[in-house]
């Protein structure tokens, strides 16, 4: 029981550390060779032992060893957030062939989510591999590709429609994009409940920043981290969230 929880909290802390990576390197391509193992601010070569996950943070108190600097908090907020989100998986599936499925979705969730909090962009670089792969890994598990097809037609129209009404002003391509990944995931029906799931989100997040007077009621918001964020939910305990639902209206 131990071994496997430290297995894969080490194991989701290593790929939060390759997930800041691959963000920042998206973000500005100039900066290619600049990842973990240089600080962005002095370029200077981080040591190994400053360069681990979470522990480095920690033992050189948040600044750069050379130039004093903060850290970006992005960096350990990464990879605590993905190595508890794979600790979910596993106590939600154990080791089996959907916990790997998990890991792999969770994986592209977590950097769209932090791409578009950080960035207000749903990058195709990430959605259209998400597609390809959710498409590809789902029918291994039982699901059925006409119903995720047809999640991913559903919820891509659904963000389509409303780019052609709005010409583009309410929701931007990289939207309908993540609303096919939606569908190939999850297929219509779990689908339908994250996309029900991340409106309630961003309603409770947008009141919450409005009441502290973060954000008005024409700003901008990250949708594409909802999204995700609902769709990972979704992924972990849709069935329960389904039943409980369902029944509330049943009875
Ligand atoms: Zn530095």
């Amino acid at each position: 029981m131990f071994l496997p929880i430290f297995t894969i909290f080490i194991l989701g802390l290593a790929a939060g550390s390759f997930f800041n990576v691959v963000i920042f390197r998206l973000k500005d391509v100039k900066t290619i060779f600049i990842g973990r193992s240089k600080c962005l601010s002095c370029l200077n070569h981080l040591h190994w032992y400053d360069n681990i996950p979470l522990l480095s943070y920690v033992l050189l108190r948040r600044k750069c060893r050379f130039c004093k600097k903060v850290i970006d908090w992005q960096y350990p907020a990464v990879e605590l957030v993905t190595a508890l989100i794979y600790l979910f998986g596993y106590f939600r599936f154990g080791l089996d062939a959907n916990f790997i499925a998990y890991i792999l979705f969770s994986s592209f969730l977590i950097i769209i989510f932090v791409y578009d909090l950080r960035y207000y962009l749903i990058l195709d670089k990430i959605t259209v591999p998400a597609m390809v792969l959710a498409l590809v890994i789902n029918p291994f598990l039982g699901k059925s590709p006409v119903d995720l097809i047809f999640g991913a037609v559903i919820l891509s129209g659904f963000f389509f429609f409303q780019f052609i009404i709005s010409k583009g002003k309410w929701i931007g391509g990289g939207d309908i994009r993540l609303g096919a990944v939606m569908g190939f995931m999850l297929g219509w029906q779990f689908g339908l409940l994250a996309l029900f799931l991340a409106y309630m989100i961003g309603a409770v997040v947008g009141i919450v920043l409005i009441i502290q007077k973060k954000k008005g009621f024409k700003s901008e918001v990250p949708f594409g981290t909802f999204l995700s964020l609902a769709t990972l939910i979704v992924l972990l305990y849709g069935q329960e969230i389904l039943s409980w639902y369902l029944g509330k209206i049943i009875y």
